[in-house]
């Protein structure tokens, strides 16, 4: 049995969560159950990032000791698990006292390597990202992400990380691992980054202006920049370093994130990993954004989806069949509620729904006896698919063989047929029915179940509707 650490990204909770950190949880979720149905031992891990100064102006605006609005921003995002029908297994805080004892001890770690020093930090910063920027990647002057911020300056005496000592092994890293980021052109454009040269970056900031962060060891005027201890809650979770067997057992992991986070997972904490002396991650998935009718979603526009008011509407499966069949995995994916209604439509209430309620309701008329999934070429391919992050592809080869079990159904039509030769058209077309449901588990947990139940069992009624009727769903979207 494999062991197989997966973690996303931990989220800034300075507001509540948005619908691209569903995407890449459910994505996250899928590759770990996918994990489990392969018979691997999985360690899920996700949690929140609750430094850095915009979580603490956000509290410092409402008027909120910081870590009471952490508290409460915090079980929102571990609501989601609930809400989006997740599996993970560990929910990290970085305010957890060991996690911030283990971010002390990775900079000790770090310190010891000759990897730290003081200097003066003179730089334009967006605090959107919690990121320097340099002239060149500005657009109009603003971050391209965050348009609507104006950008700070921050000037001030800090501890830097000496990252441009490690250009060598990050390229080497990246040489010898082709797969190391996927999908390869993000490998290809962390790999160019790289290679034109690194700057050392600022650790720490002044407590005297951010007095919200990790205290950095030995110095109490300075508190530690907040990606530098968040990013060591990929080891912290999995008890690093006062259980060095748990680590041991778990590390190295693979990671989840957005691609504006490409930087921080496969360079900077790369580095910071070869710093403290330990392997580098197993390797980093990187998802696109979201957007809204082809716009970046944002508050000023009013465009925000939210992930929590979907699910509400129409359940966990509805929205994480969207999310992994719809958005593109290889690049940015679109959100409309017009397409969100069609996908619904054409693929959950009309497709696999009523595909499920007429076979159902003529295995209960013709007593067709209790069946169990069988493993074959349609799980080799679907396993594989969901393990080079293609979800598009993996969901995609489910809903093919659901087309073809629709047709031959059409084609034969045993409702017109004697029990006996009706039995004898209907038992495979259920057993395709079957076997696609236990890949199913991998992405509709919910749905799969209801599936594998009814015809594990003798049948005694047909089967209740998969997917509610499309007219209340369409009531649901007036506004
Ligand atoms: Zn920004």
């Amino acid at each position: 049995m494999a062991q197989f650490y997966l973690t996303t990204t931990l989220p800034y909770i300075n507001s509540e969560p948005h619908l691209g950190f569903a995407l890449e949880i459910v994505r996250a979720d899928a590759l770990a159950r996918a994990h489990r149905l392969a018979g691997d031992n999985v360690f899920f891990n996700t949690g929140v990032d609750e430094h850095g100064l915009k979580v603490w102006r956000k509290a410092q605006g409402l008027g909120l000791e910081t870590q009471a609005y952490c508290d409460k921003l915090a079980a929102s995002f571990n609501d989601l698990k609930k809400l989006l029908d997740l599996s993970y297994d560990n929910f990290i805080r970085t305010t957890d006292q060991h996690h911030q004892a283990a971010a002390q001890e990775f900079w000790r770690r770090c310190l010891a390597s000759g990897d730290i020093y003081k200097q003066h930090y003179s730089v334009k910063y967006c605090v959107g990202c919690e990121m320097e920027k340099t002239d060149s990647e500005l657009e109009n002057g603003h971050c391209p992400l965050h348009p609507d911020q104006d950008l700070e300056l921050i000037d001030e005496e800090n501890y830097f990380f000496r990252l441009s000592k490690y250009q060598n092994q990050l390229l080497k890293l990246y040489d010898s691992q082709p797969d190391f980021v996927v999908p390869a052109n993000r490998l290809k454009e962390i790999r160019n980054f790289v290679a034109n040269g690194l700057q050392d970056f600022s650790i720490s900031r002044l407590v005297s202006k951010l007095p919200w962060g990790v205290a950095v060891p030995d110095d109490p005027e300075q508190v530690m920049y907040v990606w530098f201890d968040a990013l060591v809650n990929y080891i912290s979770a999995i008890g690093w370093p006062d259980k060095p067997e748990k680590f041991n057992q778990w590390w190295p992991a693979v990671q989840i994130a957005g691609k504006d986070n490409l930087r921080p997972q496969a360079l900077m904490w790369q580095a910071m990993l070869m710093s403290a002396g330990l392997p580098a991650s197993r390797q980093i998935f990187i998802d696109g954004f979201i957007t809204a009718g082809g716009q970046k979603m944002s508050k000023s526009l009013g465009n925000v989806i939210s992930p929590v008011e979907l699910v509400e509407k129409f359940g966990a499966d509805v929205v994480r069949y969207y999310l992994l069949a719809e958005i593109n995995d290889r690049d940015d994916g679109d959100y409309t509620d017009e397409r969100f209604m069609e996908v619904y439509q054409a693929d959950l209430a009309n497709g696999l729904g009523n595909l499920f309620s007429r076979l159902g309701n003529l295995a209960w008329k013709n007593g067709l006896n209790p069946l169990a999934p069988k493993i074959g070429q349609l799980y080799t391919k679907v396993i594989q698919s969901v393990e080079n992050w293609q979800f598009n592809q993996a969901v995609g080869y489910i809903w093919q063989v659901y087309r073809q079990i629709d047709k031959k159904l059409t084609e034969q039509q045993p409702w017109k047929l004697e029990t006996a030769a009706a039995q004898k058209s209907l038992q495979p077309l259920v057993e395709d029915l079957v076997d696609a449901a236990y890949c199913l588990q991998i992405f509709l947990p919910t749905t799969a179940k209801t599936i594998l139940n009814f015809f594990s069992q003798p049948i005694t009624g047909k089967p209740k509707p998969l997917f509610p009727r499309f007219d209340q769903f369409n009531n649901n979207f007036k506004k």
